[in-house]
């Protein structure tokens, strides 16, 4: 690869101007009638609120100019939810439909409290039907992917024993649910977290049974604090090599788009605004021109500051988009 390339700040102002026209003129032939949403091959979202109802996370992504969107699928606090309302299914399946999302740019992510590989057999079992039962609100939903933290060993079983039990959970899901596609998230390496190196996510997807139904989704920071250096250059290159030897890039269904706030192999999940942490911008450059990552979501989980919410955060990574 050549040096990179780092545009001055008024180049990227002039870039934005011309995305803004193009954003608009696409917005009215979408309104036009029934034309897919999208902006080029890149699917650049944000993970959205559902406060209000669920079906408000749409519109919150096309309000923001996102293409691709994460929502929560109920309360984070609480195991026994609910059951998801029917009439706010139809609306929420109404207002995609609606805005031209394609399900596959639609990932929902799971619930925090889930431990599919906890050794506590308590935590287990609720972990288990959970996943059945998110699976379940999404089909109702309409949606064909699932993203979920695959589980923690919590130190008292070996990394093998907590994939065993991963493995386990979603092949009891798999059966419980019809067609819904579990995509493992890589994780930072964090305590005793599993699915921090590529090899263990392997191990997960070897050990289920239908492997037309798992995928991964990577997390640039996770990514990075687990030790794959993003910020060097080609890093993204050669993070994306090392998956498709170790795993399979045909498992690849997601990214999700972080900077790092702490340093490369910190094993800390922490998520920083695009350009403002470890990894930096020219990593974020090479992924939104990779075609590897074309028509899947890309989707933010920034904490945003000021006058750089995901609205510009969206704006930015598209104002480095190569091709339209
Ligand atoms: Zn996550
Ligand atoms: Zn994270």
């Amino acid at each position: 690869m050549g040096p990179r390339k780092r545009k001055n700040e008024d180049a990227l102002e002039d870039e934005k101007e011309v995305d803004n026209i193009t954003k608009k003129e696409e917005a009215v032939e979408e309104e036009r009638g029934g034309r897919k949403r999208s902006r080029g091959n890149k699917y650049i979202g944000a993970h959205v609120g559902i406060q209000g109802g669920i079906w408000k996370a749409v519109e919150s992504c096309v309000e923001m100019g996102g293409y691709s969107f994460a929502l929560f699928l109920g309360s984070q606090r609480s195991w026994k939810r609910p059951a998801l309302d029917q009439k706010a299914a139809e609306k929420f399946q109404e207002q995609r439909c609606q805005h031209g999302f394609d399900p596959a740019h639609i990932l929902p992510h799971g619930s925090y409290l889930m431990n599919c590989g906890s050794p506590k057999d308590d935590v287990f079992e609720k972990s288990q039907a959970l996943l059945v039962d998110e699976l379940n609100r999404c089909s109702l939903l309409g949606l064909s992917l699932y993203n979920f933290h695959p589980g923690s060993s919590l130190g008292t079983i070996t990394t093998e024993q907590c994939v065993e039990k991963i493995a386990g959970a979603i092949n009891h899901a798999h059966q419980q649910t019809p067609s819904v596609v579990t995509v493992l998230e890589n994780m930072s390496g964090q305590g005793s977290t599993v699915g921090g190196k590529f090899s263990e996510l392997k191990s997960i997807i070897h050990k289920v049974r239908d492997q037309t139904r798992v995928g991964v989704c990577l997390d640039t920071c996770h990514a990075f604090a687990a030790g794959y250096d993003l910020a060097a250059e080609g890093g993204v290159t050669a993070m994306l090599d090392e998956f498709d030897q170790e795993v399979g890039l045909h498992y690849l269904r997601a990214i999700h788009l972080n900077d790092s706030k702490g340093k490369l192999g910190c094993h800390l999940d922490r998520h920083e605004d695009i350009g403002k942490g470890n990894i930096g911008i020219s990593a974020f450059r090479d992924i939104v021109n990779e075609p590897r990552l074309d028509n899947i979501p890309l989707i933010l989980e920034t904490p945003g500051r000021p006058g750089f919410e995901y609205p510009e955060q969206i704006e930015l990574l598209y104002s480095l988009c190569e091709t339209k």
